[in-house]
């Protein structure tokens, strides 16, 4: 099972929500951090780090004695990556998202590949769980391949938490595709609904099942409450605006080990989440 953990906003508690998750459920488990521009939950988890990766994109190069200068490869590029000059050619590699297009188009075979860092995968174990984190090299912008690297480890056999970058953009549709289950994130506070809104309208595009889980339950006002109900959103669990955990999250510690009796309402929200994996199932 692919359990998918994501909010529309940052800093609404997605790791503590995936990392504690993990930590709780009694059985194999990999967590998988996809926010590969700040991941974080390795400060939690503090996995042994036992192997590195680089993530490698083609980029184009072009053999100036071979071009005939004929605009094929510009006019392709949707993403203005490439400048046919009247006797250069000039690639732009952060723009360029390796689609491969003017590879293919070219006449003269003038176009060869290059290859650019985008960043590194980290794979590592913490205490039984396996783990798998992303870095995105400073400078660049081309995230999902990083997490369709860090997705290709997906061990069929035993539940994955993915630990989703926050947002609606390209990089979360990456985290959250062919998930089991989407775990929505999100505080009750006019941010924390205003996003929760559009995270839900991407997830009822992708039609995979979602559950919700109100962080800092208490700290602002009904309203995300009231959205869940006319919207028909299951809130699985709610964890209470608290000090004792604020000051637990603030040391890189987990709310499970500190405060035992959570183990069990994270066991909780597990089986809440199999049981409504397995009503998807049925209704399919
Ligand atoms: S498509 Fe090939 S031949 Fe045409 S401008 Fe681009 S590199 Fe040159
Ligand atoms: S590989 Fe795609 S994105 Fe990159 S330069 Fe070529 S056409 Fe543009």
């Amino acid at each position: 099972m692919i359990i998918s953990v994501a909010s529309g906003k940052g800093g609404t508690g997605k790791t503590t929500v995936s990392t504690n998750l993990a930590r709780s459920i009694d059985q194999k488990v990999q967590v998988f951090d996809c926010d590969v521009e700040e991941p974080d939950s390795h400060l939690f988890l503090n996995p042994v780090i036992e192997k590195k990766e680089s993530v490698i994109a083609p980029v184009p190069e072009i053999d100036l004695e071979k071009c005939s200068f004929c605009k094929k490869c510009m006019n392709i590029c949707r993403f203005g990556a490439i400048a046919v000059l009247k006797k250069d050619v000039l690639c732009f590699e952060n723009l360029c998202h390796s689609c491969g297009g003017c590879f293919e188009v070219c006449p003269e075979n003038a176009v060869m590949e290059k290859e650019r860092s985008l960043g590194e995968v980290e794979h590592g174990s913490s205490n039984g769980i396996s783990f798998i984190h992303g870095r995105l090299d400073i400078s660049q912008v081309m995230v999902p391949p990083i997490i369709k690297k860090i997705r290709s480890y997906t061990n069929p056999d035993i539940v994955t938490i993915i630990d989703a970058p926050p947002g609606t953009s390209c990089p979360v549709i990456a985290a959250m595709n062919k998930a089991d289950f989407i775990l929505l994130v999100t505080e009750p506070t006019p941010f924390g609904l205003h996003d929760l809104k559009l995270a839900v309208e991407t997830v009822r595009i992708l039609g995979i099942p979602h559950g919700l889980v109100i962080n800092r339950a208490g700290l602002g006002n009904d309203d995300v409450k009231i959205y869940s109900e006319k919207e028909n959103l299951p809130i699985l669990m709610e964890i209470p605006f608290d000090k004792k955990i604020a000051k637990i999250y603030s040391k890189g510690q987990m709310v499970v080990e500190q405060l035992p009796e959570y183990k069990e309402k994270f066991q909780n929200l597990f089986n809440k989440i199999s049981q409504l994996v397995e009503k998807g199932r049925q209704e399919k």
